[in-house]
């Protein structure tokens, strides 16, 4: 088949490229220097897909070409400039299930494809076999099979999970009730600071639940694995959406989740309950603006003086200015606004073919900086924290 017999309506609104290059100027990957090369820029994954529509590129399948698609990483800071209205990270997505159906899955597309399961598995492992990963010949290791890059954070589980534990957090008497949604990384990888949030939530009479759910499906989403986004979708759309009619609110504590509830599910499924669901998502960096603002907080700041880290997804989701007040209202002091792109990308910068183009970003980001960095995504933090020598948190973990 051909690249328009496989590519959506989405996929195919590349033809509506007008090649003025206002994507490039915002674009983290089209801004380093490997970005000399036209074909490595937003504008040049645009006019290649284009190209390959019209019949002018023989080979639209070939490996070079979809590494060249892989250069971007779905930050969105591109959608919001593009005058021909063109969502260029989705018509990359297409491509990229298009690709699926053509060739097959690679190598990396198979982590992502299978990253909770081995989420779940690894956080159930002794800690001495994560540290065997974690080691010198464990790094080589996955490098080699998998290409993940021996310098780049590593996103395994420190051990356990949050399900037994969450439920010997409960306030006694509780005012407020969250059905949460910790998605792969705070339920298995990191379990100990949504506890902790748990935790502090509970001092303030806000009791949180944990519905049946899986992962968010953010990695399927990016990879373009639509088929099995939209089965992960219905099973949290349908469970979560029960604990809204019983009145709840849905709380999120990861950019990947508030992204996905909020504004991916909507559109795979396109139910009412998906859009219902939509409304009732809370962030949390909301829910502490909330709290600090409404005085409820203990106002002693973890750290005087902060920079706050503003990142894609933060950005697109319209959330700096939250944490900012927030952080302000806890009574830190906010020193810088840093709003460059990290090169974490989620998962994407923790590859060695692309660890090169992650570090420079991040050096670009931190160049000049002194003291905590408080940015809003796990990811982004501990990508930043392999680069720069001071103290970075993600924003909900500063108050927890
Ligand atoms: S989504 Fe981000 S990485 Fe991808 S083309 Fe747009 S700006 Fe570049
Ligand atoms: S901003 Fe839009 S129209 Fe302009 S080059 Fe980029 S994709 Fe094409």
């Amino acid at each position: 088949m051909s690249l328009r017999e496989l590519l959506d309506e989405e996929g195919l609104m590349a033809e509506r490229c007008v090649r003025c290059g206002f994507c490039n100027s915002v674009c983290p990957t089209s801004l380093v220097s490997s970005a000399y090369k036209p074909s490595r820029t937003s504008r040049g994954r645009m006019v290649l897909i284009q190209s390959a529509l019209e019949g002018a590129i023989p080979e639209v399948f070939d490996e070079e070409l979809a590494e060249l698609m892989d250069l971007c990483f779905g930050c969105n800071r591109c959608v919001k400039v593009c005058p021909a209205g063109i969502p260029i990270p989705d018509v990359v997505r297409r491509y990229r299930e298009a690709y699926h159906s053509a060739v097959g899955v690679r190598g990396e597309e198979m982590l992502a494809l299978r990253y909770h399961r081995y989420a779940v598995t690894l956080s159930k492992v002794p800690r001495p076999v994560t540290g065997v990963l974690r080691s010198k010949i464990g790094r080589l290791f996955l490098e080699r099979a998998f290409g993940i890059s021996r310098d780049a954070p590593l996103p395994l589980p420190e051990g356990g999970n949050l399900d037994d534990k969450l439920r010997d957090i409960r306030p006694p008497r509780w005012t407020r009730r969250f059905a949460f949604f910790p998605d792969t990384f705070y339920r298995y990888v990191k379990p100990s600071a949504a506890l902790r949030l748990a935790d502090l939530l509970s001092r303030h009479q806000i009791s949180l639940s944990l519905p049946p759910q899986t992962d968010s499906g953010i990695l399927l989403y990016e990879y373009g694995f639509y088929d099995r986004l939209r089965e992960v979708t219905r099973i949290n759309v349908l469970s979560l959406i029960e604990r809204v009619r019983e009145g709840e609110q849905v709380l999120t504590c990861s950019p990947a989740a508030t992204l996905m509830l909020r504004f991916v599910y909507p559109r795979v499924l396109a139910t009412r309950e998906a859009e219902v669901l939509a409304e009732n998502v809370v962030d949390i960096n909301e829910l502490l603006l909330e709290l600090v603002e409404s005085g409820s907080r203990p106002p002693e700041p973890q750290v005087g003086e902060v920079t706050l880290h503003s990142s894609c997804l933060s950005q697109f989701l319209g959330l700096t200015e939250k944490i900012a007040r927030a952080l302000r209202a806890s009574g830190a002091s906010l020193r810088d606004l840093r709003s460059d792109c990290c090169g974490m990308g989620g998962v994407w910068g923790i590859y060695a073919k692309r660890r090169a183009v992650a570090v420079e970003l991040c050096d670009r980001l931190v160049s000049g900086l002194r003291g905590h960095l408080v940015t809003y995504s796990e990811t982004c933090a501990s990508h930043i924290q392999s680069v720069y020598a001071g103290p970075v948190v993600s924003s909900f973990e500063f108050f927890v």
